[in-house]
């Protein structure tokens, strides 16, 4: 996910989201995260800076050696982690998951990699294929970027050069402390693709614990992978599952479903999100899904009305589509992340018409 949660400048930075995918700003106190134990020796660490998108941390530790699911979205936040796993045991990092190719998942893997030199680094084969065809680029526009949107803000405007409201003025002043410790953290950064891939699944037993590492097939990307703890019945699920607003900027709306249908039949007691705090039910995964079953039975509804999809856009379709049903359940009463749900099911009818178009 690559969003700006609960945040005032929401519409500044989604625009800055489209162009800048590795360097959306996190800014705030240095320990703001919390920790929450999903049982002996599993913990899941949620970034929860203000404004923060890094993604949930979950570390497995085994009698030899130590599980980690994601390396978030900053070196800087990736050393925090080290050091609070160091807290919890002396054994090393032995293998670190990326969940899926988003940066908010795998920007620390050269920290990790620099603290363990014997650590694996897990992907999904799809997702080291785009990870090395996007992340280069990224790593390497990033600095400029954000220095530009820091020199912008500084002369209070955004980064179209427009004038920010006195409101947004007041909010830029307490964002620059944390842009320019971004901006230290990406100009440091090196890319460091995984080194060992898989397509199907992997069973990896850290000492006296079995870690299943699955790709159940597509959803929010190509090569999507959970982690399950069979014995524990802990599911870690990456950005299939995000709360409060999911995140369906690219992904395969019908696929998806399916996905969590095999999540479901897992049966977990406990599911970490990809962002958010943890689920002990499946209430959220199920929301999940009917608003994408209700997207994509729509879309195909209007495209039975209007003909083969591929001499169609999204336009002919959007306005048949209804999904204000699902906005209080996922956002409440609260205007930003009402915003946020219109901005995400606009995309999700994109990615659902998109998917139809290419059978
Ligand atoms: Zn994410």
């Amino acid at each position: 996910m690559k969003r700006t949660d609960g945040f005032g400048l929401r519409s500044l930075f989604l625009s800055l989201a489209a162009f800048l995918i590795a360097a959306i700003p996190v800014f705030g106190d240095a320990n703001d995260r919390e920790v929450t134990k999903l049982a002996d020796g599993v913990y899941a660490i949620q970034h929860t800076r203000r404004g923060a998108v890094s993604g949930n941390t979950t570390v497995i530790i085994g009698d030899r050696e130590v599980f980690v699911v994601d390396s978030t979205h900053q070196p800087s936040l990736a050393r925090e982690d080290i050091a609070q796993i160091r807290q919890w045991t002396n054994k090393p990092v032995g293998y670190l998951l990326n969940t899926h190719f988003h940066d908010d998942h795998h920007s620390g893997n050269k920290t990790y990699l620099d603290t363990f030199p014997l650590l694996t680094i897990i992907a999904h084969e799809e997702t080291k294929k785009d990870m090395d065809l996007i992340e280069p680029g990224n790593i390497e526009r990033g600095p400029t970027h954000l220095a530009a949107i820091i020199s912008a803000f500084k002369q209070g405007k955004d980064q179209q050069g427009q004038p920010l409201s006195e409101d947004d003025k007041k909010q830029v002043q307490e964002l620059l402390p944390g842009l320019e410790q971004q901006l230290t953290d990406l100009k440091t950064m090196v890319y460091q693709p995984p080194t060992l891939t898989f397509s199907d699944r992997l069973t990896i037993d850290i000492g006296n614990r079995e870690v299943q590492v699955k790709h159940l097939g597509r959803g929010n990307t190509p090569g999507d992978a959970i982690v399950f703890l069979p014995k524990e019945k802990i599911l870690v699920a990456g950005d299939l599952l995000v709360h409060p607003i999911p995140y369906t900027y690219d992904g395969y709306p019908t696929e998806w479903i399916e996905t969590l249908q095999k999540i479901a039949q897992l049966d977990p007691q406990t599911i970490v999100p990809g962002h958010g705090p943890i689920f002990h039910d499946k209430t959220y995964l199920y929301l999940m899904q009917d608003l994408l079953k209700s997207a994509v039975d729509q879309v195909r509804a209007r495209i039975r009305q209007i003909g083969f999809p591929g001499s169609h856009s999204v336009d002919d379709v959007k306005g048949s589509v209804d999904l204000t049903p699902f906005k209080t359940k996922f956002a409440g009463d609260d205007k930003d992340l009402q915003a946020e749900f219109d901005d995400m099911t606009a995309h999700l009818v994109k990615i659902a018409f998109n998917e139809a178009a290419q059978r």
